[in-house]
């Protein structure tokens, strides 16, 4: 077995559950590990992503998927996922803020609208596609991430809810009727 997929099976014990201390002191290990990945692989999204941290990150294009890759791609997901867990609090504190004004669409409206992308979608999984193909999963302890999934959970509950898909339709039309207007600005040039 290759060094990166030893690595990964450290994290991977079927069906075990992956606890925060576990995850921080592997990602600290094996930090040096990714960087030199990131020069080796031939999937050239990463070189661009550590110099820019900002790019979006394409799905992977390279023609099979190369070993180098579903680990740095690993690593990628977890360190991403333990920066959800340490924004837990600032999470909390816009909960707080949800408890103050629930029950009051319009607000409710305005709250989603101005903090649905405070937390990145996580309900205690990730999957990776590994080499050939073949998928990895790791699981994670939803106590631990219990104010980041009851946040995605109070988000879905508005998104989903009656009055936000009647809300939503309603702002669609102001959007054509507004674009209607451009173009008729436009036929005035
Ligand atoms: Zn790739």
């Amino acid at each position: 077995m290759s060094q990166y997929n030893n690595y990964i099976a450290e994290l991977n014990d079927e069906g075990s559950i992956l606890k925060i201390e576990i995850i921080k002191s592997w990602l600290l290990e094996h930090e040096n590990y990714f960087k030199f990945l990131i020069n080796e692989t031939t999937c050239r999204k990463w070189s661009k992503w550590i110099k820019d941290k900002s790019i979006h990150l394409f799905p992977c294009a390279c023609h099979t998927r190369e070993g180098f890759c579903v680990f740095i791609q690993t690593y990628y997901e977890l360190e991403k996922i333990m920066d959800l867990h340490r924004r837990q609090d600032e999470i909390a504190v816009v909960l707080k803020g949800f408890d103050r004004i629930k029950n009051n669409p319009d607000l409710e409206f305005e709250w989603v609208e101005k903090y649905s992308q405070i937390a990145d979608f996580f309900e205690g999984k990730l999957q990776i596609t590994g080499e050939e193909g073949k998928l990895i999963n790791f699981m994670f302890d939803k106590d631990e991430f219990y104010t980041a999934i009851l946040f995605e959970d109070i988000k879905m509950e508005i998104y989903c809810s009656e009055e936000y898909q009647i809300r939503s339709k309603s702002q669609e039309n102001t959007l054509i009727f507004d674009e209607d207007e451009l173009s008729y600005d436009d036929d005035n040039y």
